[in-house]
Formats: C-alpha cells, sequence, structure tokens
C-alpha cells in the first residue's frame, strides 16, 4: 500500500504533534508510535518488531543456515530478498521496509543490508567489543548498523499487509 501523499522525506521528527491512528497518543520522533509499535507511515497492525522477535529471527536464521547446509539457506535469501525477506524474517511475519516509501525493501537494498551492511557491523563490532550489536535496544527505531546503512526499519506484518 503507498503511502500518505505528502510524508517528508527521512521521517525523523516527523509525527511529533500527531496522534496515534491506534492508540491515540501522541506518536514520539520514531518512525513508530512510542506506546503501541504502531507504525505511522504503514496500514494499522504493522509495527515495529521488537527486539525479541528480531533476536528470534538471528537464531533461527542460523539454524536454517545450519540445517540446510548453508547453501539451501543462500539460495532461499536471495530469492525471497526481493520481498524485503530473510528465510526467518518470512517464517516469522516480519519485512524489511523503507520508511521514506512505506514499501517492502528491493532486491538491492537487501543486499547492502545483509552483505555490505552485515560485513561493516562485523568490522565495527570488532572495535567496540560487539556493543555495536546492541544498538537495537537504545535505537528509538529499533535499527541496527546495517538498517542504518541500507536506510530500513524492520516491522512486524503478520497479516501480510505491506508487499
Ligand atoms: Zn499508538
Amino acid at each position: 500500500m503507498p503511502p500518505p501523499v505528502g510524508q517528508p522525506a527521512g521521517g525523523f521528527g516527523y509525527g511529533y504533534a500527531r496522534p496515534c491512528n491506534t492508540c491515540g497518543q501522541a506518536t514520539g520522533s520514531g518512525f513508530a508510535c512510542a506506546f503501541c509499535g504502531q507504525l505511522t507511515f504503514a496500514p494499522p497492525g504493522v509495527t515495529l518488531a521488537s527486539a525479541g522477535r528480531r533476536l528470534g529471527g538471528l537464531l533461527l536464521d542460523s539454524v536454517l543456515g545450519v540445517v540446510t547446509l548453508g547453501i539451501g539457506w543462500l539460495i532461499w535469501s536471495v530469492i525471497v530478498w526481493s520481498d524485503g525477506l530473510t528465510p526467518a524474517k518470512q517464517l516469522l511475519g516480519m519485512r524489511v521496509v523503507k520508511p521514506e516509501t512505506g514499501m517492502k525493501a528491493t532486491w538491492g537494498t537487501m543486499f547492502l543490508r545483509e552483505v555490505i551492511g552485515r560485513w561493516l557491523g562485523s568490522i565495527v563490532s570488532f572495535f567496540t567489543l560487539g556493543i555495536i550489536y546492541f544498538m537495537i535496544l537504545w535505537d528509538k527505531n529499533n535499527q541496527e548498523l546495517w538498517d542504518k546503512v541500507a536506510g530500513t526499519v524492520v516491522v512486524y506484518d503478520p497479516n501480510g499487509v505491506l508487499r
């Protein structure tokens, strides 16, 4: 679904004074309502994916990688990247989206996020003793370094509203 017309690009700062469509609270300065997690640019029911669900996805992607001997997971990944997914995200109802457009990430954006972003993350991790991996816990949009690199957020969209 296309975003409402007239939203500023970037989105930071957007939404401060605007009440949340779902809970009615002031949404705060992030892409999602600080109270209920509803994304300001997405239809009702689409929320920012929680750190717990993201961690679950990380573990599930690792397990899937092992049980498919790596290659199965890799092939699965490059197929579903075009839908803003990884194998675990597909199974757990998460999707990678671009806040500027409100649309799922393209294959190129996923390549940037999953390959360049995570490679950069591993380098930064070396110099920060792994602390960078916990960025999701203090970032208001639950972004990891590879999300910043690709300009993406991860949403929980169990009904597949965003496509
Ligand atoms: Zn809300």
